[in-house]
């Protein structure tokens, strides 16, 4: 008797899913399904193009792929093509696990000016995402505000000042390359609304910072603590001071030489996009941190720059028919159970944090869960999904098709770069016409 699991979302958080599901080495069928025709979510529109080392995960996420007890549906949208309420019907567990695409929004006067970017957006853009090929956000500007101190952050202004040769090994999308080549900007400027020790970002992408070949990071050594204090875990205390190591070495960086500045503002919480329909500069006020919350000092500066990057949080899509929590931006869940036969794993479980590795022990719960729940079956499973999507005449890509989109991605690379990326599903789908 062969529990049918679908799992709607190719991601870290559904591979991790399938693979738990697949070592528990019961009868199980597993479909991950995903809108897009390529697999692997934020590994191929996320994860940044210069971090080509981080989306190697996607060969294990392969074999599991081309196990035979899996099949991939891409270009399979849950919500158009198919409902969940019909996949319950065909499927013995759904597992949500779509992600958060979309982006916190900033709330602040003028967020909404011609020039102002989500980093979900944004990140999509560069990562040639189909759904941002046309977001074409100007570039012919000389500084840029990225607002908040997280790794995307991080990645954001990596990608901005970096150089063609630094970005000659990287899949980063045509469109991208050519408008930040192109661009005279010179300075970007990151705003933490906290201090340094309050920064999100991780040391090895902070480090990351001080090595690049034409850009200097530049800190105010007087926001700079002379040790970490506060009740931070053990943990957290050594990261911290790590950062706080490496923002002291970024005092020390030669500048000669260097003909774009990162700008690390510490204690600047924008309060105002400036402007009249295009963004024209940046507002903030300076705070202090108490108790581990900035609070407003009434003094204010302004930036002018030509592009706000905000890059405070992704955001879940509420999903229809499944019990949403609007504050937290997850499913109703306990501990990933949604509902009889609904499971959630990954970022639309906890919320958009951690790190890739973070999806894996999701992934091994959700098949637990499923395992111990479900223990007989009387559903059809792929074969039903398959005549659903047949007689809606939708043009499922399998993965045997993503390989042949793979390799003519491969076969147009340019010089160094691993590939050349479709960034819109016509073209994809035209490589198997
Ligand atoms: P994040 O780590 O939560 O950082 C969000 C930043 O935005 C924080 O500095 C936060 O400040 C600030 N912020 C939030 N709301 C704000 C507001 N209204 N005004 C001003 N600032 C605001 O989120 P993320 O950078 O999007 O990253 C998401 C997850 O992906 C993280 O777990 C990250 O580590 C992971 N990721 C990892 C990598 C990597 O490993 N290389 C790369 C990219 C992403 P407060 O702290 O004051 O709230």
């Amino acid at each position: 008797m062969t529990i049918k699991v679908a799992i709607i979302g190719s991601g870290p958080s559904g591979f991790y899913t399938a693979d738990s599901l697949l070592k528990s080495g019961q009868d199980v069928e597993v479909d991950i399904i995903d809108r897009l025709p390529t697999p692997f979510g934020l590994i191929r529109g996320g994860v940044a193009p210069d971090h080509q080392k981080t989306k190697k995960v996607a060969r294990a996420y392969e074999k599991t792929a081309l196990n035979e007890k899996v099949q991939y549906f891409g270009n399979v949208d849950v919500g158009t093509n198919v409902t969940i309420e019909e996949l319950r019907k065909t499927h013995d567990a759904v597992v949500l696990a779509v992600g958060a695409p979309t982006d916190r929004k900033l709330g602040i006067p003028g967020d909404d000016k011609i020039g102002v970017f989500g980093s979900a957006d944004f990140v999509g853009w560069y990562n040639g995402h189909p759904d941002f090929t046309n977001l074409d956000p100007n570039l012919d500007v000389s500084s840029v505000a990225i607002v908040g101190v997280g790794n995307v952050a991080i990645d954001a202004a990596r990608v901005l000042v970096k150089t063609p040769a630094e970005m000659a090994e990287t899949d980063i999308a045509e469109h991208a390359s050519v408008a930040v080549q192109k661009s005279p900007l010179t300075d970007v400027y990151m705003f933490g609304r906290r201090g340094p020790i309050e920064a999100k970002f991780t040391n090895v992408e902070l480090r990351e910072m001080g090595k690049l070949e034409n850009c200097l990071p530049v800190i105010d050594p007087n926001q700079l603590p002379e040790s970490v204090t506060g009740d931070w875990s053990e943990r957290d205390q050594r990261l911290k001071e790590r950062n706080l190591a490496t923002m002291r070495e970024f005092l020390e960086v030669e500048p000669t030489n260097k003909g774009k500045k990162v700008h690390f503002k510490f204690f600047a919480n924008p309060v105002e996009v400036l402007g009249d329909e295009k963004v024209e500069g940046l507002k903030v006020e300076k705070t202090l941190v108490e108790g581990g919350r900035a609070i407003g000092t009434g003094e204010f500066y302004t930036i002018d720059c030509g592009l706000v990057v905000a890059a405070i949080g992704y955001y879940s899509i509420p999903i229809e028919g499944v019990p949403f929590d609007l504050n937290n931006g997850i499913v109703i869940h306990d501990d990933g159970r949604v509902e009889d036969g609904v499971y959630a794993v990954g970022w639309i479980k906890r919320g958009p944090t951690g790190v890739i590795g973070t999806n894996k022990p999701d992934g091994e719960i959700a098949a637990k869960q499923i395992l111990e729940d479900i223990n007989s079956s009387t559903k059809a499973g792929r074969n039903e999904l398959n005549s659903l999507l047949a007689e809606r005449n939708v043009r499922i890509v399998n993965y045997e098709d993503w390989q042949k989109i793979e390799k003519a991605e491969v076969a147009a690379a340019i010089g160094q770069a691993p590939r050349k990326k479709f960034v819109n599903i016509q073209d994809m789908l035209a490589v198997l016409d």
